[in-house]
């Protein structure tokens, strides 16, 4: 019988041309570390998306905030996940915080980082991700409101989680402009 003949490959792992792993993590985390590099802009933006969604208030409220949840998280999810990897935690930080989200710290910490941040300021437990502390921390010197880092944040409620934090944001936005402006309305009927 004949010999069939085979091609001789190496037998070594494929390695597709022009890639590297470097080059492959550095895509996985660059839209993140691209909105740390561009917190200020964001920040503005941000600021001015939030004004916009708080003039909108009376929409909301005649809609119902609980109608509007649905789509409004839906839109915040595919934002925030294509931005930030966000984890949809309900209590978004991010204007504290650098633009770097502390829910992808693989110890969820919310209060800075931890004590094994690596010489290269990577993560302990994820050597190849920078670590979002030390991201939040540079973000933050980039932005208006820097010292907000500062603000000792609370534990994270999980009954929110898989909710619009824009929204519940703006309903908080409101009734604080709402409870200011009551006892100066009453101020007004009683002089
Ligand atoms: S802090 Fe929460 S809501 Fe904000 S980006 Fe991170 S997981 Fe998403």
């Amino acid at each position: 019988m004949a010999k069939v003949f085979r091609p001789f490959h190496p037998k070594t792992a494929y390695v597709p041309e022009g890639t590297s792993p470097e080059r492959r993590i550095a895509a996985k985390y660059s839209i993140r570390l691209w909105c740390v590099r561009w917190a200020r802009l964001l920040e503005w933006l941000y600021n001015t998306f939030a004004e916009m969604l708080l003039g909108l208030h009376p929409l909301w409220n005649a809609i119902g905030y609980g109608r509007v949840e649905r789509p409004m998280k839906f839109v915040e999810r595919r934002v925030k996940e294509f931005m930030f990897d966000c984890r949809m935690c309900g209590q978004c930080v991010l204007s504290s915080t650098g633009m770097s989200c502390p829910m992808n710290c693989p110890k969820s910490l919310r209060n800075g980082p931890c004590g094994g941040v690596r010489a290269d300021g990577n993560c302990e437990v994820e050597p190849d991700m920078p670590c979002v502390w030390v991201q939040a921390w540079e973000g933050s010197q980039r932005m208006r409101a820097s010292d907000q880092i500062l603000t000792v944040q609370k534990p994270v409620d999980q009954s929110l989680r898989e909710t619009s934090a824009w929204l519940r944001s703006t309903a908080a936005k409101a009734a604080e402009r709402r409870d200011a402006a009551e006892p100066a309305a009453g101020g007004e009927g009683t002089s």
